[in-house]
């Protein structure tokens, strides 16, 4: 990997351009005001790649954001257990499960960002611009 392209795990993380992984995909860079929270630019800043392929594009998006949520529950879920530990003697279970839930839910406009992003990077590669050959409506 040359030493001029950005790593692809922290251009996701930053939530740049997949074409460049320099422009940023949204207007603010912090989910606050969450009325702005996935407010786009139409083009990329810096290259110019467009951001919505086609109208409606990001509809496709909430199935992501569902499986991104489902990861991040196991997670935090497993994580919690490791730390606290589980007995079947009380009710750490249902602390664990709130854990995971409130933390999911915390998350909620990071991951509906994050969807949009990993949803472009899908359709988009590093330097060769979109492919819509795999897209159907
Ligand atoms: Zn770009």
């Amino acid at each position: 990997m040359p030493a001029t392209k950005p790593a692809l795990f922290s251009s996701v993380f930053k939530m740049k351009c997949p074409n460049c992984r320099k422009g940023n995909m949204f207007c603010t860079p912090h989910i606050f005001p969450l009325g702005r929270l996935l407010e786009m630019p139409d083009r990329c800043p810096n290259c110019n790649q467009k951001y919505e392929l086609e109208v409606g594009f990001y509809y496709g998006t909430g199935y992501v954001s569902y499986g991104l949520s489902l990861g991040v529950l196991a997670i935090v879920f497993i994580l919690y257990t490791l730390i606290f530990g589980l007995s079947y003697k009380d009710n750490s279970v249902f602390y664990a499960l709130g854990a995971a839930v409130s933390i999911t839910l915390l998350l909620q406009p990071w991951l509906m960002r994050m969807s949009r992003v990993l949803y472009l990077y899908m359709f988009v590669q590093y330097g060769k611009g979109s492919r819509m050959k795999t897209h159907h409506h």
